[in-house]
């Protein structure tokens, strides 16, 4: 794992945004200080994008590697819980259904339960699959407890956080800094290559003053300063599958409900999400240029708001899709740097996450073995093509009649896609590929949500008779809705374990 001569391996992390501090924190962890020498560049002046506040239950894990306490984390960051998100509108106006952290039941003999839902809801009228959702019991109630705190069938679900961006880098930074972890405030200006191997060797900054290292983690964010700028790694381009390229965010005072679920509302030409935070609501319009000016698409942000804003909205643009390789030479990308999916299912800060896992589990040395990059290339695209998969999943069976909808609806989809919705629609089952990293419960909340029911359900399912059947799922049912009934209200539990210090 050492340099040259038993001497550290020295890792060079270009940029201090959400990827940068996730990086530095867990190799600082991960690495025992005669291993590694971790150093951080960062530009005050650039500033970093400051958005990215919802996230999905894998960060627990991240948490807990790094020895992070949860209230204290959730005080610190202006944090709220986060059982799932709500979509409304998404099919057609009037359509909404959730997707929880969870699943919808144990399995009935060896078949998930969703199967018998299916099978039932044909042979009468059923209430939503929702109702089957632990996260959805508790969120449609505005309660929270982790799921420590049930048992059972009720504590079949995780949670996740919602937290203010800024402070969460700080907070990160914090950690890393306490680690070990060097920090250099300056702007990269160029980098310095070997001539022979082509490998970075030192950052240039603005100053004069120039970075060393063996290993360089470019997290620039969207400047992708390292693997595009310097490297020239090509991007590939997913817009004509995910036309949104651009955002709105504002942040608005806290008013309506106090929920403990991101809630995602379609709009004309895109969707618009609501982050509820201690003391503010995040809320972003993200949109497709080709369909919607940007003064339209702030107008529609603001029309859409439960509060009074707090600011000037800020507009992002973006464009979706991939770098060809992550991994070049001595040069890791991570986070936007990487690549960009719609925040429609908050899994940026999870492929930072995988890749710093994936880093540490192909570490490369000071002369990394391009048989290591590969590996790294070939799980980190699998694993974007999945989640660019999933993401697609909630527009392309659409009814909505706006041209952007009627667009992605009449798509020519990705293969994985379309033989896995092909699956779907013969059978209700839902075939994983490697690397992916919405389960089977994820997909079918979706597309049960949306009204995209298969033709045909497990044979098997067709067992037990109808009223027995019917009287399980409703004995099921009922004891999801009186355990989330019992569990404390989202603001109460917030109030009692981790209130934010952190001013309105
Ligand atoms: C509209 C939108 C909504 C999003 N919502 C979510 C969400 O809900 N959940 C989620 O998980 N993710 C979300 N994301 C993604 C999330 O914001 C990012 O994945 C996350 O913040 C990590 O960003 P980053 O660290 O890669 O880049 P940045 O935050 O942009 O950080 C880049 C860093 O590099 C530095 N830098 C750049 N160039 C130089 C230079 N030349 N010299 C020195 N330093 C430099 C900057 O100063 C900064 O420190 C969203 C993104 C967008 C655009």
């Amino acid at each position: 794992m050492t340099g040259p001569e038993g001497t550290p391996t020295r890792f060079v992390i270009a940029g201090g945004g959400s990827a940068g501090w996730i990086a530095a924190a867990v190799l600082a962890r991960a690495l025992p200080p005669f291993a590694a020498e971790i150093t951080l560049v960062e530009s005050e002046e650039i500033g970093i994008i400051g958005v990215g506040e919802a996230t999905v239950p894998l960060i627990g894990e991240l948490n807990r590697f790094l020895g992070i306490h949860e209230p204290e984390f959730v005080a610190a960051t202006n944090g709220t819980f986060k059982l799932g998100i709500e979509f409304v509108d998404w099919a057609e106006v009037g359509n909404r259904h959730f997707h929880g952290f969870g699943d919808f039941g144990a399995d009935i003999a060896g078949l998930p339960a969703h199967q018998y839902w299916l099978r039932l809801n044909r042979e009468q009228a059923l209430p939503p699959l929702d109702e089957w959702s632990m996260p959805h019991a508790l969120a449609s109630r505005d309660r929270f407890a982790p799921h420590e705190a049930l048992s059972g069938e009720a504590a079949q679900f995780r949670h996740a956080f919602h937290f203010d961006a800024a402070l969460y880098a700080a907070y990160l930074r914090r950690l890393a800094e306490g680690q070990g972890v060097t920090r250099i405030e300056g702007r990269i200006e160029g980098v310095e290559r070997d001539g022979a191997s082509g490998h970075v060797t030192a950052l240039a900054l603005a100053d004069g003053r120039r970075v060393a290292g063996d290993v360089f983690l470019d997290c620039t964010g969207f400047a992708s300063r390292l693997l595009s700028g310097s490297l020239g790694v090509p991007f590939e381009d997913w817009s004509h599958w995910l036309p949104c390229d651009r955002a709105a965010a504002v942040p608005s005072a806290r008013a309506g409900r106090f929920t403990p679920f991101t809630r995602s509302t379609a709009k004309a030409a895109g969707w618009q999400w609501r982050i509820p935070l201690q003391s503010r609501t995040g809320n972003g319009h993200v949109y497709a240029s080709r369909f919607l000016s940007d003064d339209e698409a702030v107008a529609q942000l603001l029309a859409g708001l439960d509060g009074e804003p707090l600011a000037e909205p800020r507009l992002l643009r973006f464009t979706p899709g991939r770098r060809a390789r992550f991994w070049e030479g001595n040069v890791i990308a991570i986070g936007l740097a990487a690549g960009f999916l719609e925040p429609l299912e908050s899994t940026a800060i999870q492929l930072i996450q995988t890749g710093v896992n994936r880093l540490l589990d192909l570490l490369p040395t000071a002369r990394p073995d391009p048989a290591l990059a590969a590996e790294y290339n070939r799980q980190t695209a699998l694993e974007y093509e999945r989640i660019r998969d999933f993401i697609i999943a909630h527009y392309c069976r659409t009814r909505r009649p706006e041209p952007l909808w009627r667009q992605v609806a009449a798509m020519e989809l990705p293969e994985t896609l379309a033989a896995k919705l092909g699956t779907w629609d013969a059978s209700g089952r839902v075939p994983l590929y490697d690397l992916e990293s919405h389960q089977e419960p994820s997909w079918v909340s979706v597309l049960v949500g949306q009204g995209v029911l298969p033709r045909a359900v497990h044979p098997r399912a067709s067992h037990p008779p109808a009223d027995q059947l019917g009287a399980l799922m409703e004995q099921r049912r009922a004891f999801l809705a009186q355990a989330a009934q019992r569990m404390p209200d989202h603001a109460r539990f917030i109030a009692r374990t981790c209130a934010s210090p952190v001013p309105a």
